[in-house]
């Protein structure tokens, strides 16, 4: 059965199905498809993002991949160390109404490592702390050949899934991301989306899917990719996520991790969720990729591609709608893509 006749049927599509999404259905046809599934689960035409900051509490890494701009060696003179839980207590005591969504799985894998205790111990003491959500950084892409590629050091596939399944059962909420447009192959992003897709069928415990692509900027990997993906791409991959990961409540298109109008079109491509209005951001910045916003910038950014905006928080519930549609002129040649 083809993808389209699976589509037509609303069956779920099998990894040749979506395989042929991915690499052959012409781009408007997907994208309708996708755009179709979007607005059968949010009628109302809304799109959500959020009001955020990512701190690091430190750039001394151990992990070394290929793709990243941002990390240092200990003795570097530029390397500097927080302690992370004075910094959340800090973060607590100034700011107590600030959701606090820390430590990717790929970090909590390592934390497991280094005090020498179980992945599940680490978690319970975060919940103990009140942590309720962690962002599904580190997943990179959730195939082997390419973790040795990229990221030989880091968490592999297997605890990085590992991680995720063991916070949902204890009732955190995660996201999942996934990096693209490096040495990767199609047949490894549709991997990738159904080991995401196998997981959330147990645990229900995914709230995003959260694409970006590779920028080469000063990255150790870019003698290898000189040119980051095309948009084009990104979209494409915004859309067979919302069609493949039928289980995954939001898909995110974003304005920060790609450019403007890309993550517009993402908008019109399946996606609900437009990321964060980041107040800091080290990492991008370090690979040369640096971008600015306000908050008015992306409502109205949001409102140019059609859809209402509205402020959600970290459990994806809608704290301030921004609707009627901006007034005739208002524009967002303010926001800064330098
Ligand atoms: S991406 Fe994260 S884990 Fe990898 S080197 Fe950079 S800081 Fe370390």
């Amino acid at each position: 059965m083809t993808a389209l006749s699976a589509s037509e049927k609303k069956q779920r599509y099998d990894r040749r199905q979506a395989l042929e999404l991915l690499a052959d259905l012409p781009m408007g046809q997907l994208m309708n498809l996708a755009h179709q599934e979007r607005v059968r689960r949010f009628p109302e035409g809304m799109v959500t993002f959020v009001v955020d900051t990512n701190p690091n509490y430190t750039n001394v890494c151990v992990t070394g991949c290929a793709f990243c701009a941002f990390y240092r060696k200990r003795h570097d003179t530029d390397a500097y160390l927080l302690s992370w839980q004075a910094y959340i207590e800090a973060i607590r005591s100034a700011c107590p109404h600030v959701h606090i969504h820390p430590f990717s799985p790929a970090e909590i894998a390592f934390m497991a490592g280094q005090e020498t205790c179980s992945v599940s111990e680490v978690l319970k003491t975060l919940w103990n702390t009140g942590i309720r959500t962690i962002p599904g950084g580190g997943a990179e892409i959730l195939t082997e050949p390419v973790r040795r590629i990229i990221a030989p050091r880091k968490a592999t596939t297997d605890q990085w899934l590992d991680v995720c399944e063991k916070a949902h059962r204890i009732g955190f909420k995660t996201t999942a991301t996934m990096m693209f447009g490096h040495v990767e192959t199609d047949e490894d992003i549709i991997d990738h989306l159904l080991r995401l897709r196998e997981l959330q069928d147990f645990t229900s415990g995914f709230t995003s899917f959260i694409p970006w692509s590779f920028k080469p900027g000063r990255t150790p990997l870019a003698q290898q990719v000189k040119h980051p993906a095309h948009p084009a791409r990104y979209v494409r991959i915004i859309a067979v996520a919302r069609l493949v990961l039928d289980n995954f409540p939001h898909i995110q298109s974003s304005w920060f991790s790609e450019n403007i109008s890309a993550g517009q079109l993402g908008l019109l491509a399946g996606a609900d969720d437009f990321g964060g209005v980041l107040v800091e951001e080290h990492v991008h910045k370090e690979a040369g990729h640096d971008r600015q916003a306000t908050v008015d910038n992306v409502v109205t950014i949001i409102r140019r591609a059609g859809f209402i905006p509205a402020r959600r928080d970290s459990h994806y519930r809608i704290q301030e709608t921004f609707a009627p549609p901006a007034p005739a002129g208002a524009n967002c040649l303010s926001v800064s893509e330098a």
